[in-house]
């Protein structure tokens, strides 16, 4: 706690027993969200304002998942920030490396990296109703904030499958968002537990260098053509030097991936073209008959998250992979038991078995002003806000990546854009209309609520006959848009106001500070 803080942020370090230092905006994470909202900020002219970061970069999710194999599955042109588009792109879909260091430059010409605390662990984040303030405490000392963003994300926290003896196992193990680099796999016996978007882009990076691999497969994926090739130098050259050619190409990526929720979350019967597609490529790609029923899967395309690739039958269908589907029953020191009675051996066990998502462990971290956690709240109605961004019973929070702002099938990056605009302006009307706090009222977020499950009643999501991880516990869609995203930005425009309860700063203190002063910690 008292490790001297290396930041350039003009505010006094943090050391044991020092006062908490105070930012106007504490935005909590650095990846595509809080980073983009941070630039927007600056451009604002804002200088009042601070980024804590966990891990020692930004990037969030491009940095934490290095994995072989790992890239995008929306193309480069379109996850991308809309203002800073980027001609050199080396393919359609960019690997992770790529994407990291585009993360990185934008964060340096934009000139905020001196807004941010690296290796900054926010363990607790609480309302202080007397204060109207935040009150946050990190691996890097206390601070106070007047607005919170948590903008951590819904893929951050791993998580590990529930198996009998998974401690016990005394070879190599990780999760795919933390891969071992120093682990040499080289002619290993590996195994990979999970097929989905992480070990789908594993295997095939693996399955050549190690020795055996076991592919423990729980639900089949479906798996769709991946169009990915480099740019040639003439597309570079006309990205560069073609005015609006890359914007155009962007719009055109845009709209095709924007049809796809017609299929999605209006009508499911269209997703039977995908579905064709899929069957086609599962016939010329894996020419086993058993291993094709053992991959094929049994629910309707689109229900889990559609896959791209074009290595991964291929490479499940090598003489040294074998996808095992017969449950685990347990783990032991050297090898998995499967529900069979099959013991095989292994040396690494790779989990690739996603992430909390609608059971974050990062809500039990923040307590609401009526002294409840987030993780209690949604315990009681599911993860729920209100166009993503806000929650009652939480003032002066702000949520970018919140409930039901996720999408499968386009970029994230405009959600996270139309998000920023969102909060943005909601922190241009707290300064305008001296207000203390903002809370969004009860009825307006349940209204929204029941407005996105009905829109939801008809989805593949809730009727493709598959258990995904975006459904909270109560069976309800909580991670997805069901929507046009266009209708997400024009909803998210301007913020409004009028939802929300507000308190005016008290006139007899005239502002936050003299209202600091008098405060009592
Ligand atoms: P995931 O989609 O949640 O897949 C987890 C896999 O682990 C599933 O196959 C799941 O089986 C299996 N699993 C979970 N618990 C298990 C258990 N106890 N025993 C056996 N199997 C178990 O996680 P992910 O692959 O890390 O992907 C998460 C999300 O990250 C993606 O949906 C996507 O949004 C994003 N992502 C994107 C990319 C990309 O753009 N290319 C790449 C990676 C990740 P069930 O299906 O039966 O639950």
């Amino acid at each position: 706690m008292s490790r001297k803080v290396t930041d350039n942020t003009g505010v006094a370090d943090a050391a044991e027993g020092t006062p908490a230092r105070h930012a106007k905006t504490i935005i909590i994470g650095s990846g595509l969200a809080g980073l983009g909202l941070a630039i927007r900020l600056s451009q604002q002219g804002r200088t009042d304002y601070l980024v804590l970061e966990r891990g020692s970069d930004v990037g969030g999710t491009w940095r934490d998942n290095t994995y072989p194999g790992a890239a995008c599955d929306v193309p480069s042109h379109l996850y991308s920030y809309s203002f800073a588009l980027n001609p050199d792109w080396s393919r359609s879909f960019s690997r992770q490396g790529e994407i990291q260091q585009y993360i990185q430059k934008v964060s340096k010409q934009h000139r905020v990296l001196d807004k941010h605390i690296f290796d900054c662990d926010v363990t607790s984040v609480r309302w202080n109703a007397e204060a109207s303030q935040w009150e946050i405490k990190s691996t890097q000392g206390e601070f106070t904030a007047d607005t919170v963003v948590s903008a951590v994300g819904a893929l951050c926290e791993p998580a590990l499958p529930d198996i009998k003896g998974i401690d016990t196992f005394e070879g190599e193990t990780f999760h795919s968002a933390r891969w071992n680099h120093d682990a040499d796999l080289t002619g290993k016996r590996v195994a990979v537990i999970g097929t989905g978007a992480s070990s789908i882009q594993i295997v095939p990076a693996i399955a050549e260098q190690v020795g055996h691999l076991d592919v423990y497969q729980r639900t089949a994926p479906w798996l769709l053509p991946r169009f990915d090739r480099p740019y040639t130098k003439l597309e570079h050259l006309a990205f560069k030097h073609i005015p609006g050619f890359q914007r155009l190409s962007r719009a055109a990526i845009y709209a095709a991936r924007e049809t796809q929720v017609v299929g999605l979350a209006k009508f499911p019967p269209l997703m039977r073209g995908f579905e064709l597609i899929a069957k086609a490529k599962l016939r010329s790609e894996v020419p086993d008959p058993e291993l094709r029923k053992k991959v094929t899967p049994n629910f309707r395309i689109g229900c889990k998250r559609m896959l791209i690739s074009n290595n991964y039958y291929p490479a499940v269908s090598r003489d040294n992979v074998d996808v095992v589907t017969e449950g685990i029953a347990e783990i032991r020191a050297n090898s998995i038991v499967t529900e069979d009675g099959t013991e095989r051996e292994i040396d690494a066990l790779i989990v690739a078995t996603g992430f909390h998502v609608t059971d974050s462990p990062t809500y039990n971290a923040i307590v609401g002003r009526d002294g409840r956690t987030l993780a209690e709240v949604f315990d009681d109605i599911g993860q729920q806000a209100y166009k993503g961004a806000s929650i009652a019973n939480f003032p002066n929070l702000f949520f970018l990546l919140g409930p039901n702002v996720g999408l499968g099938h386009t970029s994230m990056v405009y959600m996270i854009e139309s998000q920023i605009n969102y909060v943005a302006d909601a922190l241009r009307t707290i300064e305008k209309k001296n207000l203390r706090t903002v809370e969004v009222r009860r009825g307006v977020q349940d209204a929204f609520n029941t407005d996105l499950q009905r829109k939801l009643r008809n989805s593949v999501w809730l009727n493709g006959g598959c258990a995904s991880w975006y459904l909270d516990k109560h069976g309800n869609n909580t991670t997805l848009w069901p929507d046009f995203t266009f209708q997400f930005r024009r909803l998210t425009k301007e913020f409004d106001v009028a939802a929300y309860n507000t308190t005016t700063i008290d006139p007899d203190h005239g502002n936050r500070a003299d209202l600091k002063a008098v405060t009592t910690r």
